[in-house]
């Protein structure tokens, strides 16, 4: 995570996905759970995920390498992000819940680079039905997949164990998920090393 990292591009459909190359992790969860908030932490830069995505806003995969690669054969970033578009919107009409379904499982089916999915979890909220909806999206893309608690400052300590259990215990029959919840603050630097260095066993480094 040493070098800046830049944005490389938006990928609205499967067409525009970079080629495939580099490892790759990406992030996902409802909209407003601290995904940019997390990303930006785990690279130490403020602006690289742009926070507040706006409901209805076109919907990209947005991928991300650490700086300096020119990006020619033979020269190829170690690993790259993927900031997956948000879901759960209140008065999401039902074409954009298609769309995000249709762009999410065809990346999670069709792309061998993919190492592991961090699906974030609100600690306040735990997971709600459209986190669960997810959860079977990618069991049956059969893609690895660990829960990422966000927001850890916003609850006392006992309660972050009492969900780290209980999640654990949810997920423990779902085939792809890996059985460590990870728990996280970006606001207070909580849990990043533990999930930086999960990344780095992901991709294998
Ligand atoms: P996204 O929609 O999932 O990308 O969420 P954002 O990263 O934009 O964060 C949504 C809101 O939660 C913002 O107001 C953030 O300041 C806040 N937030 C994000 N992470 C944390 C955290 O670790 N602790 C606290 N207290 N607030 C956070």
């Amino acid at each position: 995570f040493g070098r800046p990292w830049i944005f490389i591009r938006g990928v609205p459909s499967m067409e525009f996905l970079p080629p495939e190359g580099p490892l790759e992790v990406a992030f996902a969860g409802r909209s407003n759970v601290g995904k940019s908030s997390l990303i930006n932490a785990l690279v130490g830069q403020k602006g690289l995920a742009r926070t507040s995505n706006t409901p209805g806003r076109t919907q990209e995969l947005n991928y991300f390498v650490p700086d300096g690669y020119s990006g020619g054969a033979g020269d190829l970033p170690p690993m790259a992000l993927v900031d997956m578009p948000g879901y759960g919107y209140a008065q999401a009409p039902k074409e954009h819940v298609d769309a995000w379904t249709k762009l999410v499982f065809d990346y999670l089916r069709g792309r061998a680079t993919l190492k592991r999915v961090y699906v974030l979890i609100d600690s306040r909220h735990g997971i709600k039905k459209n986190d669960d909806e997810v959860l079977s999206l990618l069991d049956k893309a059969a893609v690895s997949y660990q829960i990422v608690l966000t927001k850890t400052d916003k609850i006392k300590a006992p309660g972050v164990v009492k969900l780290i259990a209980e999640t654990q215990e949810k997920i423990k029959k779902r085939p792809a998920a890996f059985p460590v919840v990870l728990s996280t603050s970006s606001e207070k630097g909580d849990g990043l090393d533990q999930l930086r260095g999960a990344i780095s066993e992901a991709i294998g480094r």
